[in-house]
């Protein structure tokens, strides 16, 4: 099953707890707002998921959440299939073919697509020389306001992970289905903080573990921006200590 209806995304969705807020735009549901067909060399066919970070100059989940629906000039939207945002939700923004790959070393692609990427490392890919990664990769996003890894791990992390396990799921695909975006091109270095291969290592343990396993309502700790911005400062501060 290489393609599920609205219906079933929604239904994996619910079932891993994955809390979603559904965008409409102008009178577009997110499920409508997907890249045409037209001018697209193959048609949504998925055998793989694609995880980014989405640096949209701020802790505002809307804006994050507009700039990713609308794309940027040369880009167009919708950029992802979900944005994770610091609210802790998945934002639900495309469906099917989006823009979040653009060209990648089909090699790397191939390895996730069959299940062959490792749990205790990062893949190295190698040139780029395909271009349709779109027609084959969900891809979802975290919110990323520069450099804030702790944040991204207590708030958005859960998300993110019950999001990947959820598609996964529903596809029977493993863990190994998942792929950052700096391991199919050497063009991009997120998602940033996974240095070994640890968002699969996460997803993987939650696919063993089970749905049932997951609280309905993900951690929230009401974390207001001054908190966020906070936290942020910390953390970089840290960071130049360490070198
Ligand atoms: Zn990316």
């Amino acid at each position: 099953m290489s393609v599920l209806t609205v219906d079933e995304y929604r239904k994996a969705l619910a079932k891993w707890h994955v809390p979603v807020v559904e965008h409409v735009v102008d009178g577009v549901k997110w499920y409508q707002h997907g890249r045409p067909l037209d001018g697209w060399r193959d048609p949504w066919d998925a055998h793989a998921i694609a995880v980014h970070d989405t640096v949209t100059g701020g802790l505002d989940t809307q804006h994050a959440v507009n700039l990713c629906w609308s794309g940027k000039p040369g880009v167009p939207g919708p950029l992802y299939s979900g944005v994770v945002g610091y609210d802790g939700k998945l934002h639900l923004i495309g469906f099917g073919i989006t823009n979040n790959v653009g060209k990648c070393d089909k090699q790397s692609y191939e390895l996730a697509a069959n299940d062959r990427l490792k749990l205790t490392a990062i893949n190295h890919p190698g040139a780029d020389d395909w271009g349709q990664a779109n027609s084959h990769c969900y891809g979802y996003a975290y919110q990323t306001a520069g450099t804030d890894p702790l944040y991204k791990r207590v708030v958005q992390d859960p998300v993110m992970f019950r999001t990947l396990a959820a598609v996964c799921d529903a596809h029977h695909w493993q863990a190994t289905s998942v792929i950052n975006h700096k391991e199919l091109t050497g063009r991009k270095n997120d998602v940033q903080y996974d240095k070994d291969g640890e968002i699969r290592r996460k997803v993987a343990a939650l696919l063993r573990a089970g749905p049932g396993t997951v609280t309905p309502t993900p951690v929230s700790l009401k974390i207001t921006e001054a908190d966020a911005r906070a936290v942020i400062a910390v953390a970089d501060r840290l960071r130049s200590q360490l070198g």
